[in-house]
């Protein structure tokens, strides 16, 4: 019975073993995923600043089309004040004129100082582009990291399988039977326990008489009755 026992510590261990190798290729998915969601971050920040970029060069050319209109106005009316004849007329086209040239020239004023502020907006840009191409070449190295580490935990794996494979054909079937129960049903490990005096060692709840006498002089598997696992004295 010990031996049994003994084996199936060895399996425990190699199960253990093989389930650590599983969650950890469990995680790299969901790593893969938050390196994916920081890139897409990172490229719809850039792209953002592009879009507010070209969207200043945009008003900037409105700015600069609703000016010259003016200044065509402003053209027209001094033309036009050419071929004006009353006195009246002549003086209204001239403070016409006069008013617009002013507003077309503030217009400019406020256009070069846009420009200056695209300028920065422009700069920004680029620093974040540069910021943003880092960023994305340190996220790519994460990826090819995790993607080796895959590839060394498959191979891991399947070593893992094939000794808890090996050690589970070492063990009686009635020994096995509970066991793999027992792993089915999810049972955190360890499943297999030592006894802790007359507590079982994996839900410290106290053995009864009868179980306690059957570790004595055990003649197969004995069983927490609270927990189901496999003990041993
Ligand atoms: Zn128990």
């Amino acid at each position: 019975m010990k031996v049994q026992i003994e084996k199936l510590l060895v399996l425990q261990d190699k199960d253990a073993r093989l389930a650590s190798i599983q969650s950890q290729l469990d995680e790299i998915p969901r790593h893969l995923a938050q390196i994916a969601g920081e890139k897409a971050a990172a490229v719809k920040r850039l792209s953002d600043a592009r879009a507010a970029l070209k969207a200043m060069e945009e008003k900037r050319e409105a700015m600069r089309a609703e000016r010259r209109a003016l200044e065509a106005k402003v053209a027209k009316y001094k033309t036009q004040l050419l071929e004006t004849k009353k006195n009246d007329d002549y003086v209204a086209l001239n403070g016409e004129i006069d008013k617009f040239t002013k507003i077309a020239s503030d217009m400019e004023g406020g256009e070069i100082e846009f420009l200056f502020k695209i300028d920065e907006a422009n700069e920004a840009v680029k620093k974040l582009d540069s910021d943003v191409q880092n960023e994305l070449a340190r996220l790519d190295e994460k990826v090819a990291l995790a993607n080796e580490a895959k590839a060394e935990l498959d191979g891991m794996l399947g070593k893992a399988q094939a000794e808890a494979d090996a050690a589970m054909a070492e063990i009686e079937p009635d020994y096995a039977a509970p066991y793999k129960k027992l792993k089915a049903g999810k049972k955190k490990f360890p499943i297999v326990v030592q006894m802790r005096g007359e507590q079982c060692g994996g839900c410290f709840l106290k053995a009864s008489t009868d179980t306690l006498s059957k570790l004595k002089k055990p003649t197969g598997p004995v069983m927490c009755e609270q927990c189901g696992r496999i003990l041993y004295e």
